[in-house]
C-alpha cells in the first residue's frame, strides 16, 4: 500500500473519468482514498482541461469543508478498554448503628437550642447524620440506591455550632483496603422523590439547618464551594433546583454555574440581601433570625429575671407558671 492515502485515480479506461462539476465535460479525475478504495466524493478531483476550466478541488479542501475525522489520516488504533473498578461501599449496618446517641453529639446538642428536640432528631435520622466517638458527627453519603459511599466525620462546638479540628472520613477510620472513593451529594438518597424541590447548600451543616428551617425542600450538600460544577447540576435536570450559596464570592460563582446549566436553576438571594458578613451561610442566617426572635420574646424576659433572682426558677417550677401572650388575656 502506498504511503499517500489520497491520490488522483489512475486512468483505466473511460469509466474512470467523470463529468466535471464546473464545465460538465467528461474530463474529470476523482481523488481515491487508498484505505477504503473509494472516491472521496463526486466533486473532489481535478478537471483535465487545465487551461480552459482549471477546476481543482483537493482532499485538503474537502476536509476543511466537511471536517476531519480522527482516523482520516492515521490507521485506527485499538486500545483495550480500561477496566473500571466500581465505587466502593461501606456496610450499611455501620451507618444505621450510628444514627443514635444524639445526646453525645455536639452538633445535635447545638441544634436543639434553636429547634424542638423531636424535630432535630427526625431530621438527623432522615438525612443520615450519625454520632461518632468523642461527641463527633458523621454526615453519611448515601446514593439513590441506598448504597453508602462514605461518611464525613466532623467535630463541632455545641455552643457556637462552628466546626473545630480536622475532617475525617469513615473509609479512612475503618481502614478499608483499595477503597475506590466516589462521593455523592450529602442527602442524595432523598432524591428518589422527584416531586419535591431540591435545595443545594455548600456544607452539610447548612443542609441540615435548611431542612429544619425551609422544610419545603429536599436539601443536599456538595461539601464545599469548589465541589459544585455545571456537570453536577446538570445531573439534577429532572428536578426543580435552587442553589443556596454562602454570601459573597460563592454567590457570584454559583450564579455563573446556574446560568450555564442545561435547565432553569434558581439561586436564592435571601443571604445576599442581609447585612450578614461575607462568607456567612444559611446556618448563620437561621441563628441570627432565631436570636432576634428570642430577644423579642417573653422567654427572654423570664430568662433575664431568672439570672437576677435565683429563686425565680423554683417558683416557676413549683407553681407551674406560664407566660401568657396579650391575645390570651383579651
Ligand atoms: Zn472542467
Amino acid at each position: 500500500m502506498s504511503d499517500i492515502r489520497y491520490s488522483l485515480e489512475k486512468y483505466k479506461g473511460r469509466s474512470t473519468r467523470y463529468h466535471c462539476p464546473k464545465c460538465q465535460q467528461r474530463t474529470f479525475t476523482r481523488y481515491v482514498d487508498h484505505h477504503t478504495n473509494k472516491h472521496l466524493s463526486d466533486y473532489t478531483g481535478r478537471c483535465n482541461r487545465v487551461e480552459k476550466c482549471a477546476y481543482h478541488f483537493t482532499p485538503k479542501m474537502y476536509f476543511e469543508k466537511n471536517g476531519y475525522e480522527s482516523n482520516d489520516f492515521t490507521k485506527p488504533v485499538f486500545k483495550p478498554r480500561p477496566i473500571t473498578q466500581p465505587p466502593s461501599c461501606i456496610d450499611k449496618k455501620l451507618m444505621l448503628a450510628s444514627l443514635t446517641n444524639y445526646h453525645q453529639n455536639n452538633f445535635a446538642i447545638g441544634l436543639t437550642k434553636y429547634f424542638p428536640e423531636h424535630l432535630v432528631l427526625e431530621v438527623l435520622q432522615r438525612y443520615y447524620v450519625g454520632t461518632a466517638k468523642g461527641n463527633k458527627t458523621i454526615f453519611w453519603q448515601v446514593n439513590r440506591l441506598g448504597r453508602v459511599r462514605t461518611g464525613k466525620v466532623m467535630q463541632y462546638n455545641s455552643a457556637t455550632l462552628k466546626r473545630v479540628g480536622y475532617i475525617n472520613w469513615v473509609h479512612h477510620i475503618t481502614k478499608q483496603k483499595d477503597f475506590n472513593l466516589k462521593q455523592v451529594f450529602f442527602g442524595a438518597h432523598l432524591l428518589i422523590d422527584k416531586t419535591k424541590p431540591v435545595a443545594i447548600a455548600e456544607g452539610e451543616k447548612n443542609a441540615i439547618f435548611g431542612a429544619l428551617y425551609y422544610p419545603q425542600y429536599n436539601w443536599i450538600a456538595v461539601g464545599s464551594i469548589e465541589m459544585l460544577n455545571v456537570h453536577k447540576v446538570n445531573t439534577l435536570s429532572g428536578y426543580q433546583v435552587t442553589l443556596f450559596p454562602d454570601k459573597g464570592k460563592a454567590f457570584e460563582k454559583w450564579c455563573k454555574i446556574a446560568k450555564a446549566a442545561c435547565f432553569i436553576v434558581c439561586v436564592n438571594t435571601v443571604l445576599e440581601n442581609t447585612n450578614l458578613n461575607e462568607g456567612d451561610d444559611v446556618a448563620d442566617l437561621v441563628i441570627a433570625v432565631k436570636k432576634e426572635r428570642y430577644q423579642d420574646s417573653s422567654a427572654s424576659v423570664i430568662d433575664s429575671f431568672k439570672n437576677k433572682n435565683e429563686y425565680l426558677c423554683s417558683l416557676i417550677d413549683r407553681f407551674k407558671l406560664k407566660v401568657l401572650n396579650h391575645s390570651d388575656l383579651a
